[in-house]
């Protein structure tokens, strides 16, 4: 398969070549055109680390997003770290360099004033402080079709970060897409992760 072939929006292909991702990697290849399909369904992905979990999620939020509606929250990205968040806003930064009205906004502790708006089409967070802002309705959640979760076995694992992506994403829609990517799924993990997304198709590598 390539890239091409995925149906994947020109700005973004572009992106990936910028990049010299040349063809997909094997959890890319798989991935894709099961996150991408129409209705889209949700998705639990176990692969290590090194693999390109990232630019899979990546790549379909950047083609699932609708970047001329680019003021109101359409994905949303949760990671157990700030310092992550970053590093998937960067990795969101590169890919999607060609795409006119990329917008995306980190939420993490002390990068959203209190009272301002979350205002980006991706927001990429850490549960604590996205929970902080959709509260304080300085987020507004009506219009997001996609929540990825990395890290799931760290995120739904956890007592603390558990409850919090919970609580997060109760306060979700409830058609929402839900994306989980982890290197590992302890069997624990993985029983809550199918009730998380429930219906999800699983792929493991
Ligand atoms: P990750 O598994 O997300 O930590 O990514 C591992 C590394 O693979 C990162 O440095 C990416 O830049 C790189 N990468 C991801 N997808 C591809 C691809 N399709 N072709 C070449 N390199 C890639």
């Amino acid at each position: 398969t390539t890239f091409q072939e995925l149906g994947l929006p020109h700005e973004v292909l572009e992106g990936l070549t910028a990049l010299k991702f040349l063809k997909p990697s094997k959890v890319q290849e798989k991935a894709l055109p099961l996150m991408l399909a129409d209705p889209p369904r949700n998705m639990i992905a176990q692969s290590q680390s090194g693999t390109g979990k990232t630019a899979a999620f990546v790549t379909t939020v950047l083609s699932r997003v609708d970047f001329k509606q680019a003021n109101t929250p359409q994905a949303l990205l949760l990671a157990p770290s700030r310092e992550l968040a970053r590093q998937i806003q960067g990795v969101i930064t590169t890919i999607g360099q060609f795409i006119p009205d990329l917008g995306v906004s980190a939420a993490i502790p002390g990068s959203i004033p209190r009272g301002g708006a979350v205002d980006k089409a991706i927001v990429v967070g850490t549960p604590g402080t996205v929970t902080d802002l959709i509260r304080r309705r300085q987020f507004d959640t009506r219009a997001l079709k996609v929540l990825v979760i990395d890290e799931a076995d760290n995120m739904l694992d956890q007592q603390g970060l558990g409850d919090q992506c919970s609580r997060v994403k109760n306060m979700l829609p409830k058609t929402i897409q839900i994306l989980l990517f982890s290197a590992t799924f302890p069997d624990k993990v993985l029983k809550y992760a199918t009730s998380f997304a429930p219906s999800a198709n699983i792929i493991k590598l």
